[in-house]
Formats: structure tokens, C-alpha cells, sequence
């Protein structure tokens, strides 16, 4: 059971074939037997996802039809839960009980998904490793002494090990397609604006939004579904129509224009991942597209620009955890300083704190213009190079990553290597562009993604083209041993 798609849960329960309460009681029991070895979970949430899968058995029985309608998911815990902790990987909040749901949250609620529980991620989403989560490191489902990659590694590895079939995560540089493209997932970070951040914890409020994690990109299309659409609450949400994201997978790729940035195959591309990247370009000029070259000249300069905004953001964002609303408080204060002083320095782990830091220098009255504004100046012209590529393809596709997923621990004592490795997905971000993850392939044992972005609003050509490729490749398919 627990090897079901959505899709081909979405079709069992239309059958009567099981209930979402069989399912669901099959997923706990597989998540309390297996997740010791991944630490994916921070919080289950079994009562509430027994009553939810109820509840849907009774609208199902009803009458109500619909994808999610009894589908167990999970969500990234940073997505604020009605009564139930809501921690970002986090000391600050491990006694955070959100008052209310996230958009995102109550919407899938509303469409009958099951929530089964929290995922681990890397403390406040800041990481591309999911080491830095206060609940401890997740490991990756292909390999345990490896990451699942970050921030939304509990996401990943607990979709990858099958046990669930879907989970919501976040992408603020990365953290939907990187660790999707280290445990052989298809994830979508969609547009700015598409899905609502309201109640979603901010990272970098100009770069986040929330994203479906899922084996297939059939899947993906039925939990963006769930997520996507205007949202008064978000002053950033985009009041655009949301398409029928499954209506559009079976479309042809004849003639679609792919290009393929010159810029991606660098020095720093593992050669066994280019050679996978090469074998996707032949599979999907074999169902039709047409390859282009192209070129994305400032795409040297996106990471320090990201490492620049996304910290001045976060600075600022954080500077609510102070310890006198909610969150940790530091015992016995001697004034009010102290109060601030101890409990954000034993509420924040040591990289929260590092951002925060680089985050407030360079927003600072006499740095502003050498490192922020200047910063904002290289998001312009990424984006621009993104346009204009736009303007002769459909389609750009690339590496996710330039290496597969590293060992635990390899790149604790060195930021800036962390930093590097998210190089092929922070350009979307800065850009406010849809990207999408899908598996290409394995180094090692271990599994390879590839990128694909669109212009803005297109998530359903990057689901097409993915299902398209799916159809004609089985990566996707593979399954960690053991799992
Ligand atoms: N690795 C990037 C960072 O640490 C991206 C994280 C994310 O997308 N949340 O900022």
C-alpha cells in the first residue's frame, strides 16, 4: 500500500478499494517502524490524521469526489498547525503551538488531505543539508551516512523512503528542487505569489514559497492544485487564475524550445552528472523538443547577491523571536537586554545566527549601498538574462545540483562550500521563476536531478514536460533498499 502514488490513491479510494483510515493507519504505523533510521519527522500527528481520514471516508461515502479527498500528507514544519507545534527546526519555537493554519494547511485540509505529521528541516530553512535542524540531522533514504539535502530534507527523505506519498515544502533558494534532486524526487518551486505564504514562517520573504514534494510529476500537479491560488491574507499573492495542473500533462512536446545555459557546464559540474544531463537532453529531443543554446551571463554573480539578500532578510524576519511574545525565554533575566541577549543566543543555532549576523552588517546605515543595494542591482540583471532567454525558448534545463548528495557532515566546517552547491537553483528564486526537480539518473548509488524553469505562471509546461519525460524514463520509479 504504501508504494501508491497519489494518483493511484486518488484512484483506490474512488474504487473503494481501501479507505483513507486503512492508508492512513498503514503509513503511521510504517513511519513509527521506519523513521528512526531518518529522523524525517519532528511531530506526528497521528489522533488528527485518523479523524481527518474519518472525515474523508464520510465525504467520499457522501458522494464528494476529489484528488486529495483522503490523501496523507505531511507538511514542512513551517507551516503553522492549529494546536500543534510549529517549531522550524528551531529551540526558539520547540514550544510553539501555532494559533492558527497556514493558507496552504487549511486549504489542503479543505480538500480532504490527511496530515500525518511535521517534517524536519534545517533550523528556520536556512541549509542545503537539513544538519541544521535542532531535532538533528535527517539522513537520506538511498544512503543513511549521506544528506537528504535541505532545507526541506524531512520532506524528501520521508517521500523518497515511501513513507508517505506527498509532502508540502519551501523553496526560499533551493530547498523544494535540491533535496528532491537528492533522493530521486520530482518537486516544483512555483511562481512568486502562486501559493500563499500567509502563516508560512519567513525565511527571506521575498524569495520563499511553498511547493509539493512528490514522486512523480502527476503527483506534483495534484498537490499544487491544492496549494496554489490568491490569498487576500498574502499582500504578495498573485490574483491569477490557477489552471488544471493535471490537464495539461498529456500535451506533446513537439517543437517545445528547451535551452541549455552555456554557464552550467562549468568546471564545478561533477562530469558524471553532466553525462546524465546530456542523456535527459537526448530523451526529450526524442519526444519532440527542439535543443538551443543559450546563455545566462550574470549567473556568476547570483550566489554572493542571494547570500547577501536572503541574510538581510532573515535579519530582519527573526527579529521577532525576541522571547517576550512566544518562543524560548531565557531563564531568571537581569533586565531586558539580557532577556533578548540569552534567549535568541540559546534559541538560535549556530548557522541562524551566522545569517542573522551577515544579514544586519550588511543592512547597516554605512554598508547599504556596497552590499544590499548592490545585491538588489545583480537580482535585476539575473533576472533580465532570464527574460531575455525567454524570449527564444520555452523551456531552460540544467543540472539541479552540481554534485550528489555529500556525507554528513563533509561541509559542517565550511559554509561557503554549502553555500556554493545551491549555484544552478538561486537564480529562480532571485528571479521569482518557477523550477522543477525530476531524477535523471544515479552517481554512486545516488540519485541525480534535473532542473527545468519556465517563465512565470508556467507551472503547467514544467509538469507537462516532466510527465511527458516520466512516461519515457523510469527513475522516477526506483526505489531505495531497505525502504
Ligand atoms: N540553501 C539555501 C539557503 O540556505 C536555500 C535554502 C532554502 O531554499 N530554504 O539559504
Amino acid at each position: 500500500m504504501h508504494q501508491m502514488t497519489l494518483a493511484e490513491i486518488a484512484r483506490g479510494l474512488a474504487d473503494k478499494k481501501f479507505s483513507s483510515e486503512e492508508l492512513t493507519k498503514v503509513l503511521l504505523a510504517r513511519i513509527t517502524q521506519l523513521d528512526p533510521q531518518l529522523n524525517s519527522f519532528i511531530s506526528l500527528t497521528e489522533d488528527l490524521a485518523i479523524e481527518q481520514a474519518k472525515a474523508a471516508d464520510a465525504r467520499r461515502a457522501n458522494g464528494e469526489s476529489g484528488a486529495l479527498l483522503g490523501a496523507p500528507i505531511a507538511h514542512k514544519d513551517l507551516f503553522c498547525t492549529l494546536g500543534i507545534r510549529t517549531s522550524c527546526g528551531s529551540k526558539m519555537l520547540d514550544n510553539f503551538k501555532a494559533p492558527y493554519d497556514a493558507t496552504v494547511v487549511a486549504k489542503l485540509a479543505a480538500a480532504g488531505a490527511v496530515t500525518l505529521g511535521k517534517t524536519n528541516m534545517d533550523e528556520f530553512a536556512m541549509g542545503s543539508a537539513n544538519e541544521s535542524s535542532w531535532y538533528g540531522a535527517v539522513k537520506n533514504p538511498w544512503n543513511l551516512e549521506h544528506v537528504p539535502g535541505g532545507s526541506s530534507g524531512g520532506s524528501a527523505a520521508a517521500v523518497a523512503a515511501r513513507l508517505l506519498p506527498a509532502a508540502t515544502a519551501t523553496d526560499t533558494g533551493g530547498s523544494i528542487r535540491q533535496p528532491a534532486a537528492f533522493t530521486n524526487l520530482t518537486g516544483l518551486k512555483p511562481t512568486y505569489g502562486r501559493v500563499s505564504r500567509w502563516g508560512m514562517i519567513a525565511y527571506a520573504s521575498s524569495l520563499d514559497q511553498g511547493g509539493p514534494l512528490a514522486r512523480t510529476a502527476e503527483d506534483c500537479a495534484i498537490l499544487l492544485q491544492g496549494m496554489a491560488g490568491f490569498d487576500p491574507n498574502d499582500s504578495t499573492s498573485i490574483d491569477e487564475p490557477v489552471p488544471d495542473y493535471s490537464a495539461s500533462l498529456g500535451e506533446s512536446l513537439q517543437g517545445l524550445r528547451i535551452g541549455v545555459p552555456k554557464e552550467y557546464f562549468s568546471a564545478g559540474l561533477d562530469p558524471r552528472i553532466a553525462e546524465l544531463i546530456q542523456n535527459s537532453i537526448q530523451q526529450l529531443r526524442k519526444l519532440g523538443a527542439v535543443i538551443k543554446e543559450i546563455s545566462l551571463p550574470n549567473m556568476q554573480h547570483a550566489i554572493p547577491a542571494y547570500y547577501v539578500i536572503a541574510p538581510a532578510e532573515a535579519s530582519s524576519n527573526l527579529s521577532r523571536f525576541d522571547g517576550v511574545r512566544f518562543g524560548h525565554r531565557c531563564e531568571n533575566p537581569e533586565n531586558l537586554i539580557d532577556l533578548y541577549k540569552r534567549s535568541r543566543g540559546e534559541g538560535f543555532g549556530a548557522e541562524v545566527q551566522r545569517r542573522i549576523m551577515v544579514g544586519a552588517y550588511a543592512l547597516s546605515a554605512g554598508y547599504y549601498d556596497a552590499y544590499y543595494l548592490k545585491a538588489q542591482k545583480i537580482r535585476r540583471l539575473v533576472k533580465n538574462d532570464f527574460m531575455a532567454a525567454f524570449n527564444e525558448v520555452d523551456i531552460i534545463l540544467g543540472p539541479t545540483t552540481p554534485n550528489p548528495a555529500w556525507k554528513l557532515g563533509a561541509k559542517n566546517s565550511d559554509p561557503v562550500a554549502a553555500y556554493l552547491e545551491d549555484v544552478y537553483t538561486i537564480t529562480a528564486n532571485l528571479a521569482g521563476l518557477p523550477g522543477l526537480s525530476m531524477p535523471a539518473g544515479f552517481v554512486d548509488g545516488l540519485p541525480v536531478g534535473v532542473q527545468l524553469l519556465a517563465p512565470y505562471f508556467q507551472e503547467g509546461r514544467l509538469l507537462n514536460v516532466a510527465h511527458q519525460y516520466q512516461l519515457n524514463t523510469d527513475w522516477h520509479t526506483r526505489t531505495p533498499t531497505g525502504f
